[in-house]
């Protein structure tokens, strides 16, 4: 498949090829944040003291934006503290201690096991889905949706509907996986390549059948074996597109969905689903064939670990780890620590206490020495326009930083500063350093909470 080029953005080095990930040994004691994605927290199921087995229930929510937490070792719960989420947010956690016997839940089966493409193209899309909301899949990207939200209908406005007679909800006919990671060189998707095909085949089909999506395209990393993916893809006549890793932020969702279907997603809320498109990351595909082969949650997560560490790794590691145990195996960080990015070195977020779990909402964490973290400070811009030239939904971020730093944000909605999607690409570009991702980030939240006298 041929796509159409990004114009603007910026390039970046292309990344190190990722090797498949390496089995970590689970952890003494787990942290499982009782919220691992944006909606409601869920409620505590265990209490201190009582022994839980793999795959028990420990936390679980009516609300709908919500996902069912479960055991991911077998031990003795022994509190339920506070803990920081990524996107450093207060929350409940569970603390269990591995008694190491790794026995499973008897209630943790979750249905019939579903081994091929056929056998999910004849289950009931809303039998999936609950599946998979029992499972408690979450979307991997900190404050990700819950997968059974990700892929459920929109809301459509029967009102807008009844009184226009247009239908504002388009039937979903696509799906893309993309095996591209939007930020490298945090890689859990181009690490899992090629790994199980049964499991990736079980899950696409399963995410084809409850979207209703006829097309499947699987977006590949350029320079991946396409040719050997071609032809274990073409018995589920997937198309394969080979996307380019150093054009950023080429491989973003709207931007994707805009190469490869020619749909332009509708700013600054639209999703993909809006124009008939339903996009998941590979280790969301490769959790839903889990799921449904094995009729159990998934324990772990793919891990990516890279930066400054002795050996940037990819590992399998069992939720609720805390991040510091993960850096240990990579060989450990830099003397002097500067930052860890949660998610990757352009749209991450730093978090400040290593000891934070790895999560759903998890897919890697970049790490940088205190000599390489870029000293951000208040010079005024110097109208260069090398942030306008790279932004690629062609704002001014340099008028935005500006009337963002004197809290003229009424001015920077005006200048469409909710089309802004975070990418980092001024900040990276603008020799004054000017922090421009803080200052549009802190503008937008100002708008959307109305502070904008
Ligand atoms: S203004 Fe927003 S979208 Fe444009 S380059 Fe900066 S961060 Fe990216
Ligand atoms: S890159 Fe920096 S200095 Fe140049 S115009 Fe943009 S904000 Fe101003």
């Amino acid at each position: 498949m041929k796509l159409a080029n990004l114009l603007k953005g910026i390039r970046l080095p292309r990344p190190p090829a990722a090797a498949p990930p390496v089995d970590l040994p689970a952890p003494e004691k787990v942290y499982l944040p009782l919220r691992q994605h944006r909606g409601a927290v869920a409620e505590a199921k265990v209490e201190p003291g009582e022994q839980v087995a793999l795959g028990q229930v420990v936390g679980a929510s009516e609300e709908f934006e919500s996902a069912t937490v479960q055991a991911t070792v077998s031990g003795v719960v022994e509190a339920i503290v506070d803990t920081v989420d990524p996107a450093g947010q207060k929350v409940p956690a569970v603390v269990i201690k591995n008694d190491g016997a790794d026995a499973w839940a008897e209630d943790s089966a979750m249905g019939e096991s579903l081994t091929d493409p056929a056998g999910v193209k004849g289950t009931r899309p809303s039998h999936l889905l609950r599946r998979l909301r029992e499972a408690g899949l979450v979307r991997a990207q900190v404050e990700g949706r819950p997968l059974h939200v990700d892929l459920s209908p929109p809301m459509a406005p029967q009102s807008y509907l009844y009184m226009t007679g247009i239908p504002v909800v388009r039937p979903v006919d696509t799906l893309i996986v993309s095996a591209v990671d939007a930020d490298p060189p945090v890689c859990p998707n181009r690490s899992c390549l090629g790994q199980s095909i049964q499991e990736l085949s079980v899950g696409v089909a399963a995410l084809a059948r409850i979207s209703g999506a006829k097309r499947v395209i699987l977006a590949l990393p350029s320079g991946s074996d396409t040719a050997a993916i071609a032809a274990m893809a073409g018995p589920y006549e997937w198309e394969i597109a080979s996307v380019s890793q150093t054009s950023y932020p080429f491989a973003t969702d709207n931007f994707l969905v805009q190469s490869l279907t020619g749909r332009e997603v509708p700013t600054p809320y639209g999703e993909p689903k809006d124009v008939g498109v339903v996009l998941q990351p590979m280790i969301s595909a490769m959790d839903v064939g889990k799921v449904l082969m094995s009729g159990r949650p998934v324990i772990d997560r793919i891990f990516s670990v890279a930066g400054e560490v002795k050996n940037p790794q990819t590992f399998r590691v069992r939720l609720g780890t805390p991040i510091s145990e993960v850096l240990a195996a990579a060989g450990g960080g830099p003397s002097r620590p500067g930052k860890i990015i949660v998610g990757g070195p352009m749209m991450g977020l730093a978090i400040f206490d290593p000891a934070t779990p790895v999560t759903r909402e998890t897919e890697g964490v970049f790490v940088q020495s205190a000599a390489n973290v870029v000293a951000y400070a208040d010079h005024p811009c110097i109208h260069c326009g090398r942030c306008v030239a790279a932004c690629p939904v062609n704002l001014i971020p340099s008028e935005l930083g500006k009337l963002c730093e004197f809290r003229m944000y009424e001015e920077a909605a005006y200048m469409d500063l909710m089309n802004c999607i975070e990418c980092g690409c001024c900040a990276y570009v603008c020799p004054a350093k000017r922090p421009m991702v803080h200052f549009l980030r802190h503008g937008k939240t100002e708008v959307l909470a109305g502070r904008m006298e």
